[in-house]
């Protein structure tokens, strides 16, 4: 795909997760458009992956491990292919749907880790890339975690593990869109120093605009680059992004659309389902 496919796929998998919200009745509407712009780059451009064969050992893995942000996960694996054709109704949040209100990987084809208890993905993922190294496997572990997420205490210890490792196969993206759930993480933590802390545990640092669809593709390449580190690209966000009233608000974080309220999310992002 080029930057305009991929940028209009991204629209799309918003419009798709709108949907499953408001159809759905619960979910996390904000935090799904924050990442959308990097979940489609890394489905349809930069990731090694077989929807036909989900397990295949070679594969690319993906965590998100902002779990709740899952209904632009789940758009991607329809679009991708790994539920077999369209899905119209994912039914979620449902009890006994495969479409949680966080992912659960022996539940949905194409999830490679459960996830939605923050913190856990950057350990997780250091697991997934060590195991790389281990049985000589040439594929990349990209994890998402949120600028929220990140006080979360274990994250720094899977951060410290994939410095220690040297794990240069594993690829982070930080959601930097000042908000979580309690409010602006200005607010909860203060200046979070993202970047210099990273660098502080010797990993290979960009910053970018998580909007950026050439952006994020460059980042990952330049990351593939640099050897002997494990990589993160802290992305600026718009919390909600794409669709006006939600943007910035983090009343968003988690609601449902009125029926005037979905409407206009449609127009904006494009029109049919
Ligand atoms: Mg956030």
């Amino acid at each position: 795909m080029n930057t305009e496919e991929l940028r209009q796929m991204a629209q799309h998998l918003r419009l798709v997760a709108v949907d499953m919200v408001y159809k759905g009745k619960d979910g996390h509407p904000g935090p799904a458009l924050s990442i959308a712009d990097i979940v489609t780059t890394l489905f349809f451009d930069k990731m090694d992956i077989r929807p036909e064969d989900p397990e295949w050992e070679d594969r690319d893995r993906f965590i998100l491990s902002k779990g709740h942000a899952c209904p632009i996960y789940y758009a991607a694996l329809a679009e991708k292919g790994y539920f077999g054709g369209r899905v119209e109704d994912f039914k979620l949040r449902s009890l006994g749907s495969r479409f949680q209100g966080h992912p659960v990987m022996n539940k949905t084809s194409g999830v490679d880790m459960t996830s939605g208890s923050l913190g856990n993905g950057l350990a997780i993922a250091s697991g997934m890339a060590i195991a790389g190294k281990y049985n000589g496997k040439d594929y990349n572990v990209y994890v998402i975690t949120g600028d929220g997420e990140l006080q979360e205490g274990v994250c720094w210890e899977g951060i410290n593990i994939a410095a220690s490792h040297k794990l240069d196969n594993m690829i982070a993206f930080v959601d930097r869109n000042g908000w979580q759930s309690g409010g602006s993480v200005e607010d909860v933590i203060g200046s979070n120093n993202i970047k210099d802390r990273f660098e502080a545990f010797q990993w290979d640092v960009q910053e970018i605009d998580g909007h950026d669809i050439d952006a994020i593709r460059e980042a990952v390449d330049k990351a593939k680059a640099v050897k002997g580190k494990p990589h993160v690209i802290i992305c600026d966000c718009v919390k909600g992004k794409g669709v006006s009233y939600m943007e910035n608000d983090n009343a968003w974080h988690k609601g449902v659309p009125t029926d005037e309220q979905y409407a206009l999310a449609v127009k904006e992002l494009g029109g049919v389902i």
